[in-house]
Protein backbone atom coordinates (compact mmCIF):
# COMPACT_ATOMS: atom_id res chain seq x y z
CA UNK A 1 0.00 0.00 0.00
CA UNK A 2 1.41 3.51 -0.59
CA UNK A 3 -0.80 6.54 0.63
CA UNK A 4 -1.46 9.47 -0.88
CA UNK A 5 0.39 11.65 1.72
CA UNK A 6 1.41 10.67 5.36
CA UNK A 7 0.75 12.69 7.85
CA UNK A 8 1.59 9.53 10.10
CA UNK A 9 5.20 9.56 8.91
CA UNK A 10 5.19 13.72 9.44
CA UNK A 11 4.15 13.25 13.30
CA UNK A 12 6.89 10.49 13.80
CA UNK A 13 9.63 12.62 12.61
CA UNK A 14 8.54 15.72 14.85
CA UNK A 15 6.85 13.50 17.82
CA UNK A 16 8.75 14.91 20.42
CA UNK A 17 8.73 18.85 19.56
CA UNK A 18 4.62 18.60 18.59
CA UNK A 19 4.03 16.69 22.39
CA UNK A 20 6.06 19.27 24.24
CA UNK A 21 4.26 22.46 22.71
CA UNK A 22 0.81 20.61 23.24
CA UNK A 23 1.91 20.15 26.42
CA UNK A 24 3.10 24.23 26.63
CA UNK A 25 -0.06 25.42 25.61
CA UNK A 26 -2.40 23.29 27.84
CA UNK A 27 -0.29 24.40 30.93
CA UNK A 28 -0.66 28.00 29.65
CA UNK A 29 -4.50 27.86 29.06
CA UNK A 30 -4.63 30.05 25.98
CA UNK A 31 -6.25 28.41 24.03
CA UNK A 32 -7.74 30.79 21.58
CA UNK A 33 -5.13 32.92 20.43
CA UNK A 34 -2.47 33.50 22.55
CA UNK A 35 1.72 34.06 22.55
CA UNK A 36 2.07 30.65 20.38
CA UNK A 37 -0.35 32.83 17.96
CA UNK A 38 1.26 35.83 18.24
CA UNK A 39 4.88 34.45 18.01
CA UNK A 40 3.48 32.20 14.80
CA UNK A 41 2.37 35.13 13.04
CA UNK A 42 5.57 36.71 13.38
CA UNK A 43 7.26 33.64 11.97
CA UNK A 44 5.37 33.58 9.39
CA UNK A 45 5.26 37.10 8.08
CA UNK A 46 9.09 36.54 7.99
CA UNK A 47 8.93 33.79 6.01
CA UNK A 48 6.47 35.02 3.57
CA UNK A 49 8.40 38.18 3.02
CA UNK A 50 5.71 40.33 4.80
CA UNK A 51 5.06 42.64 7.05
CA UNK A 52 2.31 41.42 8.73
CA UNK A 53 0.47 37.78 9.49
CA UNK A 54 -2.71 37.24 11.18
CA UNK A 55 -3.77 33.68 12.10
CA UNK A 56 -7.50 32.62 11.56
CA UNK A 57 -9.36 29.39 12.12
CA UNK A 58 -9.19 28.66 8.19
CA UNK A 59 -7.70 29.87 4.66
CA UNK A 60 -11.67 30.24 3.75
CA UNK A 61 -11.93 33.04 6.83
CA UNK A 62 -8.66 34.28 5.29
CA UNK A 63 -10.24 34.55 1.86
CA UNK A 64 -13.55 36.12 3.09
CA UNK A 65 -11.86 38.65 5.43
CA UNK A 66 -9.54 39.76 2.76
CA UNK A 67 -12.38 40.54 0.64
CA UNK A 68 -14.29 42.46 3.80
CA UNK A 69 -10.74 44.04 4.65
CA UNK A 70 -10.65 45.71 1.05
CA UNK A 71 -14.02 47.03 1.07
CA UNK A 72 -15.90 44.33 -1.29
CA UNK A 73 -19.70 44.40 -1.19
CA UNK A 74 -23.26 43.63 -1.96
CA UNK A 75 -22.99 43.17 -6.04
CA UNK A 76 -19.48 43.84 -6.71
CA UNK A 77 -17.85 41.76 -8.87
CA UNK A 78 -14.73 39.61 -7.71
CA UNK A 79 -12.63 38.12 -10.63
CA UNK A 80 -10.86 33.77 -10.15
CA UNK A 81 -10.50 31.19 -11.90
CA UNK A 82 -12.82 27.95 -12.00
CA UNK A 83 -9.97 25.50 -11.66
CA UNK A 84 -9.47 25.64 -7.72
CA UNK A 85 -10.87 24.20 -5.03
CA UNK A 86 -14.64 25.59 -3.90
CA UNK A 87 -13.56 27.77 -1.18
CA UNK A 88 -12.06 30.53 -3.68
CA UNK A 89 -15.54 31.08 -4.74
CA UNK A 90 -17.32 30.76 -1.65
CA UNK A 91 -15.32 33.55 -0.02
CA UNK A 92 -16.83 35.80 -2.91
CA UNK A 93 -20.18 34.52 -2.02
CA UNK A 94 -20.31 35.37 1.63
CA UNK A 95 -18.89 38.77 0.92
CA UNK A 96 -21.88 38.73 -1.24
CA UNK A 97 -20.08 39.69 -4.16
CA UNK A 98 -20.50 38.11 -7.44
CA UNK A 99 -17.29 35.20 -8.60
CA UNK A 100 -16.67 36.14 -12.63
CA UNK A 101 -14.49 33.14 -13.72
CA UNK A 102 -11.98 33.33 -16.12
CA UNK A 103 -9.92 30.35 -17.76
CA UNK A 104 -6.41 29.48 -17.21
CA UNK A 105 -3.56 28.56 -19.36
CA UNK A 106 -3.19 25.33 -20.48
CA UNK A 107 0.50 24.75 -19.13
CA UNK A 108 0.38 26.03 -15.12
CA UNK A 109 -3.72 25.99 -15.10
CA UNK A 110 -3.21 29.28 -13.31
CA UNK A 111 -5.44 32.70 -14.18
CA UNK A 112 -4.74 33.70 -17.86
CA UNK A 113 -3.80 37.44 -17.81
CA UNK A 114 -5.34 38.00 -21.70
CA UNK A 115 -8.32 36.55 -20.37
CA UNK A 116 -8.44 38.54 -17.05
CA UNK A 117 -8.14 41.84 -18.57
CA UNK A 118 -11.25 41.40 -20.92
CA UNK A 119 -13.29 40.32 -17.73
CA UNK A 120 -12.72 43.79 -15.99
CA UNK A 121 -16.05 46.18 -15.31
CA UNK A 122 -16.56 49.02 -13.48
CA UNK A 123 -18.43 46.90 -10.73
CA UNK A 124 -14.96 44.09 -10.50
CA UNK A 125 -13.50 45.38 -7.09
CA UNK A 126 -10.98 42.09 -6.43
CA UNK A 127 -8.78 39.71 -8.18
CA UNK A 128 -8.00 36.58 -6.84
CA UNK A 129 -5.69 34.44 -8.74
CA UNK A 130 -5.06 31.27 -7.54
CA UNK A 131 -1.64 29.49 -7.10
CA UNK A 132 -2.85 25.95 -7.69
CA UNK A 133 -0.98 22.68 -6.92
CA UNK A 134 1.90 24.61 -5.65
CA UNK A 135 2.40 26.89 -8.21
CA UNK A 136 2.32 30.69 -8.64
CA UNK A 137 0.30 32.24 -10.96
CA UNK A 138 1.68 34.53 -13.88
CA UNK A 139 1.56 37.27 -11.48
CA UNK A 140 3.65 39.85 -12.97
CA UNK A 141 1.15 40.64 -15.86
CA UNK A 142 -1.98 39.85 -13.56
CA UNK A 143 -0.40 42.68 -11.01
CA UNK A 144 0.43 45.02 -14.45
CA UNK A 145 -3.87 45.07 -15.76
CA UNK A 146 -4.48 45.29 -11.94
CA UNK A 147 -2.64 48.43 -11.00
CA UNK A 148 -3.63 49.88 -14.39
CA UNK A 149 -7.37 49.33 -13.25
CA UNK A 150 -6.90 50.56 -9.54
CA UNK A 151 -8.24 46.40 -8.77
CA UNK A 152 -6.24 45.12 -5.31
CA UNK A 153 -5.39 41.56 -5.84
CA UNK A 154 -5.68 38.48 -3.14
CA UNK A 155 -3.41 35.82 -3.81
CA UNK A 156 -5.12 32.13 -2.74
CA UNK A 157 -1.50 31.17 -1.47
CA UNK A 158 -3.27 27.78 0.28
CA UNK A 159 -1.61 25.34 -1.86
CA UNK A 160 1.38 27.33 -2.17
CA UNK A 161 3.60 27.97 1.19
CA UNK A 162 7.13 28.50 0.47
CA UNK A 163 6.34 29.04 -3.75
CA UNK A 164 8.01 31.90 -5.64
CA UNK A 165 7.98 34.10 -8.22
CA UNK A 166 10.94 35.48 -9.84
CA UNK A 167 11.87 34.95 -6.20
CA UNK A 168 9.16 36.85 -4.58
CA UNK A 169 7.35 34.71 -1.98
CA UNK A 170 3.52 33.58 -2.46
CA UNK A 171 1.12 35.78 -0.46
CA UNK A 172 3.76 38.63 -0.77
CA UNK A 173 2.97 39.91 -4.26
CA UNK A 174 -0.86 40.72 -4.38
CA UNK A 175 -2.46 43.02 -1.18
CA UNK A 176 -3.55 40.63 0.71
CA UNK A 177 -2.06 36.96 0.52
CA UNK A 178 -4.02 33.66 1.83
CA UNK A 179 -3.34 30.72 3.53
CA UNK A 180 -4.55 27.27 4.63
CA UNK A 181 -3.52 25.39 7.53
CA UNK A 182 -5.40 22.15 6.67
CA UNK A 183 -3.70 19.39 7.86
CA UNK A 184 -2.99 18.04 4.06
CA UNK A 185 -1.99 21.39 3.34
CA UNK A 186 2.27 22.13 2.53
CA UNK A 187 2.15 23.32 6.25
CA UNK A 188 -0.36 21.85 8.11
CA UNK A 189 -1.69 22.36 11.36
CA UNK A 190 -2.99 19.35 13.72
CA UNK A 191 -6.94 20.74 13.11
CA UNK A 192 -7.97 23.72 10.67
CA UNK A 193 -5.85 27.09 10.56
CA UNK A 194 -5.16 29.49 7.95
CA UNK A 195 -3.71 33.02 7.88
CA UNK A 196 -3.75 36.02 6.81
CA UNK A 197 -0.63 38.05 5.19
CA UNK A 198 -0.05 41.47 4.18
CA UNK A 199 2.63 44.61 3.95
CA UNK A 200 -0.59 46.99 4.71
CA UNK A 201 -1.10 47.96 8.57
CA UNK A 202 -4.35 49.05 8.09
CA UNK A 203 -5.43 46.06 6.37
CA UNK A 204 -3.68 43.88 9.04
CA UNK A 205 -5.74 45.63 11.57
CA UNK A 206 -9.11 45.85 10.25
CA UNK A 207 -9.00 42.08 9.71
CA UNK A 208 -7.38 41.95 13.85
CA UNK A 209 -10.60 43.21 14.40
CA UNK A 210 -12.91 41.18 12.08
CA UNK A 211 -11.77 37.91 13.19
CA UNK A 212 -12.49 38.80 16.79
CA UNK A 213 -15.85 39.81 16.99
CA UNK A 214 -15.41 43.51 15.46
CA UNK A 215 -14.18 44.41 18.68
CA UNK A 216 -11.93 47.48 19.04
CA UNK A 217 -12.08 46.93 22.70
CA UNK A 218 -13.77 44.68 24.61
CA UNK A 219 -17.08 44.43 24.02
CA UNK A 220 -17.20 47.53 22.11
CA UNK A 221 -18.40 45.98 18.60
CA UNK A 222 -17.00 48.50 15.99
CA UNK A 223 -17.73 46.33 12.69
CA UNK A 224 -19.71 43.22 12.35
CA UNK A 225 -17.57 40.75 13.22
CA UNK A 226 -16.42 37.12 13.13
CA UNK A 227 -15.31 34.33 15.70
CA UNK A 228 -12.35 33.25 13.06
CA UNK A 229 -9.74 33.07 15.26
CA UNK A 230 -6.67 30.45 15.92
CA UNK A 231 -6.29 28.31 18.47
CA UNK A 232 -2.98 28.54 20.51
CA UNK A 233 -2.37 24.99 20.15
CA UNK A 234 -2.41 25.02 16.44
CA UNK A 235 -0.10 28.57 16.90
CA UNK A 236 2.31 26.53 18.90
CA UNK A 237 2.06 23.38 16.07
CA UNK A 238 2.66 25.32 13.35
CA UNK A 239 5.81 27.32 14.87
CA UNK A 240 7.06 23.69 15.14
CA UNK A 241 6.18 22.83 11.43
CA UNK A 242 7.38 26.06 9.87
CA UNK A 243 10.77 24.92 11.03
CA UNK A 244 10.75 22.21 9.11
CA UNK A 245 8.62 23.33 5.91
CA UNK A 246 11.58 24.32 3.95
CA UNK A 247 13.17 20.79 4.42
CA UNK A 248 9.61 19.58 3.34
CA UNK A 249 9.32 21.27 0.38
CA UNK A 250 13.07 20.19 -0.72
CA UNK A 251 12.05 16.80 -0.25
CA UNK A 252 8.61 17.69 -2.30
CA UNK A 253 10.40 18.59 -4.70
CA UNK A 254 13.02 16.34 -5.33
CA UNK A 255 9.96 13.39 -5.33
CA UNK A 256 8.65 15.56 -8.31
CA UNK A 257 11.67 15.46 -10.11
CA UNK A 258 12.29 11.89 -9.49
CA UNK A 259 8.46 11.61 -10.98
CA UNK A 260 9.58 14.13 -14.34
CA UNK A 261 12.06 11.43 -15.01
CA UNK A 262 10.62 8.05 -14.17
CA UNK A 263 7.34 8.90 -16.10
CA UNK A 264 9.23 11.04 -18.73
CA UNK A 265 8.86 8.37 -21.56
CA UNK A 266 4.92 7.62 -20.88
CA UNK A 267 2.20 8.44 -22.90
CA UNK A 268 0.77 11.13 -20.15
CA UNK A 269 1.24 15.28 -18.95
CA UNK A 270 3.35 16.23 -16.63
CA UNK A 271 3.35 19.21 -14.38
CA UNK A 272 4.87 22.25 -15.73
CA UNK A 273 7.08 24.43 -13.92
CA UNK A 274 7.83 27.64 -15.42
CA UNK A 275 10.67 29.68 -15.77
CA UNK A 276 11.42 31.86 -12.34
CA UNK A 277 8.89 29.93 -10.64
CA UNK A 278 9.61 27.84 -7.52
CA UNK A 279 6.93 25.39 -7.06
CA UNK A 280 6.26 23.56 -3.96
CA UNK A 281 4.39 20.25 -5.36
CA UNK A 282 1.45 20.81 -2.99
CA UNK A 283 0.16 18.29 -5.81
CA UNK A 284 1.72 16.47 -8.48
CA UNK A 285 -1.18 15.93 -11.08
CA UNK A 286 -0.50 13.91 -14.55
CA UNK A 287 -2.78 14.27 -17.28
CA UNK A 288 -4.29 11.42 -19.27
CA UNK A 289 -7.56 10.94 -21.76
CA UNK A 290 -7.75 7.74 -20.10
CA UNK A 291 -8.02 8.71 -16.41
CA UNK A 292 -10.69 5.98 -14.89
CA UNK A 293 -8.86 3.31 -16.17
CA UNK A 294 -5.25 4.74 -14.71
CA UNK A 295 -7.24 5.50 -11.66
CA UNK A 296 -8.84 1.81 -11.54
CA UNK A 297 -5.40 0.22 -11.87
CA UNK A 298 -3.97 2.81 -8.89
CA UNK A 299 -6.76 1.81 -6.76
CA UNK A 300 -6.07 -2.01 -7.56
CA UNK A 301 -2.48 -1.73 -6.54
CA UNK A 302 -3.35 0.14 -3.42
CA UNK A 303 -1.57 3.38 -4.64
CA UNK A 304 -3.06 6.66 -2.67
CA UNK A 305 -4.46 8.82 -5.83
CA UNK A 306 -6.99 11.92 -6.26
CA UNK A 307 -8.37 14.34 -8.61
CA UNK A 308 -7.70 17.99 -7.78
CA UNK A 309 -11.00 19.12 -8.88
CA UNK A 310 -13.29 16.52 -10.87
CA UNK A 311 -15.94 19.18 -11.33
CA UNK A 312 -14.45 22.52 -12.59
CA UNK A 313 -15.99 25.49 -9.98
CA UNK A 314 -18.13 27.26 -12.27
CA UNK A 315 -19.91 23.76 -13.06
CA UNK A 316 -20.72 23.08 -9.09
CA UNK A 317 -24.43 23.27 -8.38
CA UNK A 318 -24.13 25.63 -5.44
CA UNK A 319 -23.52 28.23 -7.93
CA UNK A 320 -26.03 27.26 -11.06
CA UNK A 321 -27.41 30.89 -10.19
CA UNK A 322 -24.42 31.97 -11.84
CA UNK A 323 -25.46 31.43 -15.32
CA UNK A 324 -22.09 29.56 -16.41
CA UNK A 325 -22.37 26.16 -19.04
CA UNK A 326 -20.08 23.67 -19.62
CA UNK A 327 -17.99 25.28 -22.72
CA UNK A 328 -17.51 28.36 -21.13
CA UNK A 329 -13.69 27.87 -19.89
CA UNK A 330 -12.44 24.53 -22.23
CA UNK A 331 -8.88 24.82 -20.78
CA UNK A 332 -10.25 23.93 -17.56
CA UNK A 333 -12.74 21.27 -18.22
CA UNK A 334 -10.10 20.30 -20.59
CA UNK A 335 -7.92 19.71 -16.90
CA UNK A 336 -10.56 18.75 -14.84
CA UNK A 337 -11.59 15.51 -17.46
CA UNK A 338 -7.71 14.69 -17.18
CA UNK A 339 -5.86 15.42 -14.28
CA UNK A 340 -4.75 12.60 -11.61
CA UNK A 341 -3.08 13.37 -8.82
CA UNK A 342 -0.16 10.90 -7.42
CA UNK A 343 1.28 9.70 -4.14
CA UNK A 344 3.15 13.26 -3.24
CA UNK A 345 4.62 14.36 0.42
CA UNK A 346 8.63 14.56 1.56
CA UNK A 347 9.15 11.44 2.60
CA UNK A 348 7.85 9.21 -0.17
CA UNK A 349 10.24 6.58 -0.34
CA UNK A 350 12.21 6.44 -3.85
CA UNK A 351 11.24 2.45 -4.37
CA UNK A 352 7.38 3.57 -4.12
CA UNK A 353 7.75 6.35 -6.75
CA UNK A 354 8.64 3.50 -8.71
CA UNK A 355 6.16 1.43 -8.00
CA UNK A 356 3.70 4.14 -9.23
CA UNK A 357 5.72 4.15 -12.68
CA UNK A 358 5.55 0.47 -13.02
CA UNK A 359 1.59 0.49 -12.73
CA UNK A 360 1.00 3.27 -14.50
CA UNK A 361 3.49 1.96 -17.89
CA UNK A 362 1.07 -1.75 -17.24
CA UNK A 363 -1.76 0.31 -18.06
CA UNK A 364 -0.19 3.18 -20.77
CA UNK A 365 3.01 2.14 -21.30
C1 LIG B 1 -7.59 24.42 1.02
C2 LIG B 1 -7.93 25.56 0.11
C3 LIG B 1 -8.72 26.64 0.54
C4 LIG B 1 -9.47 26.65 1.84
O1 LIG B 1 -8.72 26.50 2.98
P1 LIG B 1 -9.41 25.90 4.30
O2 LIG B 1 -8.35 26.07 5.34
O3 LIG B 1 -9.76 24.48 4.03
O4 LIG B 1 -10.61 26.73 4.58
C5 LIG B 1 -8.89 27.70 -0.33
N1 LIG B 1 -8.35 27.70 -1.57
C6 LIG B 1 -7.61 26.68 -2.02
C7 LIG B 1 -7.03 26.74 -3.38
C8 LIG B 1 -7.40 25.56 -1.20
O5 LIG B 1 -6.68 24.53 -1.68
Amino acid sequence: MIPYLDLKAQYDSIREELNAAAVRVLASTHYVLGEEVVAFEKEFATYTQTAHAVGLNSGTSALHLALLALGVKPGDEVITVPFTFIATASAIVYAQATPVFVDVTPDTLTMDPAALERAITPRTKAIIPVHIHGQMADMDPILAIARRHGIPVVEDAAQAHGATYRGRAAGSMGAIGCFSFYPGKNLGACGEGGALVTNDPALAATVRCLRDWGQTQRYHHDLLGFNYRMDGLQGAFLRVKLRKLEEWTEGRRTAAARYDQLLAGLPLGRPVQAAERRHVYHVYAIRTLRRAEVQARLNQAQIGNGIHYPIPVHLQKCLVHLGYRQGDFPVTEAASNEVLSLPIYPELPPDSQAAVRDTLAAVLG
